[in-house]
């Protein structure tokens, strides 16, 4: 069932949960979210990223995510993640993508006001939700994909009075903040200020984003949705672990490798490791 992110977000507020959002650039991964959000019963987020368009472009996926998300009873977002232009927003909207991110952190604090409301007037009319974000999102320097990368002194944490602020001033349907995680893989442990969201959360009251979802303690986790968290981004860990269950299955004294066969070897993994991630974020 297609929805956009205020319904999941209905459901995550209903239940005190946060929902899944996976980025998923092979069908290998489309299929192994959607047979974990269905085995749970759990509604999720599909979703592209501008950086993955060398694995797949944003009109292949979105034929393939509407279809998934069209053929099954649980809710499904289709969801566009760090859209830097407006012209990207427009376009995953036209293509049926049900909410997109306008990502505007390279921006002056002015600016990126100014081009989420352009994102939301576009959005909002077709109704897409729009998520935006406030405070510089880390990356680390394995598996995160072009950026800033990490380095210990980069630690930022999104201000209560901005987020205030930017929320009164652009209406936006959620936020992704910065305090402390990281995309990609940690290099060591991160310094995670969960109280903040619980600081943003009681003062603005919409539903608050994690990016950088992979490699917390189901502990941190845990805290994150109590304290209002509601969508995790999460990639990297189910990707390594598809990458972990194509080496098990290469170092078999096969004669021939089959990679149809391999491709489902490594769904199934995917599908445990996203079917793990979901029952600790969606259960209190
Ligand atoms: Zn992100």
């Amino acid at each position: 069932m297609l929805v956009n992110l205020n319904e999941i977000f209905k459901i995550a507020n209903e239940r005190q949960i946060a929902v899944g959002a996976f980025n998923v650039p092979t069908l290998e991964m489309v299929r192994a979210v959607i047979k974990a959000a269905e085995k749970l019963d759990c509604p999720v987020i599909l979703q592209h990223a501008e950086g993955h368009n060398k694995f797949i472009s944003m009109e292949e996926i979105a034929h393939i995510m509407l279809y998934y998300a069209k053929n099954t009873k649980v809710p499904v977002c289709i969801h566009l993640d760090h859209g830097t232009k407006i012209e990207d927003c427009k376009k995953a909207i036209d293509l049926g993508f049900t909410s997109v991110m306008f990502d505007g952190s390279m921006y002056s604090y002015d600016e990126n006001i100014e081009l989420t409301k352009k994102v939301i007037e576009l959005a909002h009319e077709k109704n897409v939700t729009v998520e935006a974000e406030l405070g510089p999102m880390l990356n680390s320097s394995i598996g995160a994909g072009e950026g800033v990368s990490y380095t210990s002194t980069t630690y930022q944490y999104t201000e209560v009075s901005e987020a205030q602020d930017f929320i009164n001033k652009t209406n936006v349907d959620c936020l992704a903040i910065a305090i402390g995680t990281m995309h990609g893989i940690y290099l060591e442990k991160p310094k995670l200020n969960l109280n903040r969201i619980l600081e943003i959360k009681e003062a603005t009251e919409i539903p608050l984003v994690l990016h950088g979802g992979s490699g917390l303690s189901v502990e941190e986790y845990k805290t994150a949705v109590k304290n209002g968290i509601r969508k995790i981004n999460y990639y990297t860990y189910m990707n390594t672990d598809g990458g972990k269950a194509v080496k098990d299955y290469l170092v078999d004294d096969k004669v021939y490798i089959f990679f149809d066969e391999l491709s489902i070897f490594a769904t199934d993994r995917i599908e445990e490791n996203v079917t793990e991630f979901m029952r600790t974020i969606s259960t209190i």
